[in-house]
């Protein structure tokens, strides 16, 4: 696992933070080091509960300022899931072209890796006179739990 992001110390995104003009400041280091962590992809919501888990001093600003910069370093990505809440890739530098399948209900996201729709992305694009850049692929689906019952437990509201 030497590609693990866990192991990254995320220098360049206090660099980014420093070029910003802003401070590094221990709480903005608690939610870093949260998001370097996880493989979990988060909405700003819960990553706020798991920072004041941390770091009662992390107020919900200090979150979601941290968040945008994160998110304009590179190092994080949003996901579109046409969902009215955001949810947070912390998988995107090691991962970039990684898939996605997310229930449609509770909004469970399992990642996945395929060789084969990499390749056919490639040929698609070349047939087209394209090169491919970066690519992202979502399934929209029903979990195993929705399927079974009806009614996935996992779903928040
Ligand atoms: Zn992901
Ligand atoms: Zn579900």
């Amino acid at each position: 696992m030497a590609d693990n992001p866990k192991s990254r110390c995320p220098k360049e995104f206090f660099d980014f933070v420093v070029r910003r003009g802003l401070r590094q400041t221990p709480q903005r280091r608690a939610i870093v080091e949260l998001v370097v962590s996880t493989r979990q992809h988060f909405t700003a919501e819960q990553l706020y509960d798991w920072a004041r888990a941390r770091d009662a001093s992390v107020s919900r600003a200090t979150v979601y300022r941290t968040l945008t910069l994160l998110t304009e370093s590179g190092l994080i990505q949003e996901l579109e899931l046409g969902k009215e809440v955001k949810y947070y890739d912390p998988n995107y530098v090691a991962h970039p072209d990684h898939n996605h399948i997310i229930c449609l209900d509770c909004g469970k996201i399992i990642e996945f890796d395929s060789p084969e729709i990499d390749q056919q992305a490639q040929k698609i694009a070349q047939d087209l006179g394209f090169a491919v850049k970066s690519r992202r692929l979502q399934i929209l689906a029903t979990c195993d739990e929705l399927q079974k019952t009806g009614h996935c437990s996992r779903k928040a509201d």
